[in-house]
């Protein structure tokens, strides 16, 4: 199966959380690192009194089971020491969510893929659109290429290597 996952950091050396996460995400058992995006800087979303998030997206195989995988997801967070708070969108050292599942969609308690908000969100769509095929469907919301168009580049740019 070919899932997509988006990291999100804005603590501790953003990019070196992103940077370490993406290594981590390769040696996952059961998952394979297929590809990864360039780097984005991104304005916060909700409240604006925090860092600038870096952002990234990855393409895995998993033979995982979309439950067992976040469970490692979420074992990864717990690994770069991010604290959960009441705060919604609020600073954090590690985020990774399960945006795509191969062509499922999954609505548990847990679980809603794709993910939700993706589409609304350049920060995933850009980089994804960088290591995804422009055809591939988001299930219930359409084509990336489709999509695409309806996001604005702003509070987003690349992170020059
Ligand atoms: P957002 O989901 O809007 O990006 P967030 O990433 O800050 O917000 P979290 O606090 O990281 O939200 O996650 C809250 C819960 O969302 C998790 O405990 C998890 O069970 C649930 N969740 C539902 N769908 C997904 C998904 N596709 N990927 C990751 N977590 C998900
Ligand atoms: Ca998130
Ligand atoms: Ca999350």
């Amino acid at each position: 199966m070919t899932v997509y996952v988006g990291l999100g950091s804005n603590m501790d050396n953003p990019r070196r959380q992103v940077e370490t996460a993406l290594q981590e995400l390769g040696a996952l058992r059961h998952n394979t690192l297929l590809k990864h995006s360039s780097l984005y800087r991104t304005r916060p979303l909700g409240p604006q009194n925090q860092p600038y998030f870096i952002n990234a997206v990855a393409s895995l195989a998993t033979s995982l089971d979309a439950e067992a995988l976040l469970d490692q997801l979420q074992a990864l967070e717990q690994a770069h020491r991010r604290e959960r708070t009441s705060l919604r969108w609020g600073p954090r050292t590690l985020d990774l969510d399960l945006l795509l599942y191969g062509g499922m969609s999954i609505d548990t308690p847990r679980l809603s893929v794709p993910h939700p908000e993706m589409t609304k969100r350049a920060f995933v769509l850009l980089p994804l659109s960088e290591i995804a095929p422009p055809d591939l469907e988001i299930p219930g919301m359409g084509r990336l290429r489709d999509l695409l168009p309806n996001l604005s580049g702003e509070g987003i740019e690349r992170v020059d290597r």
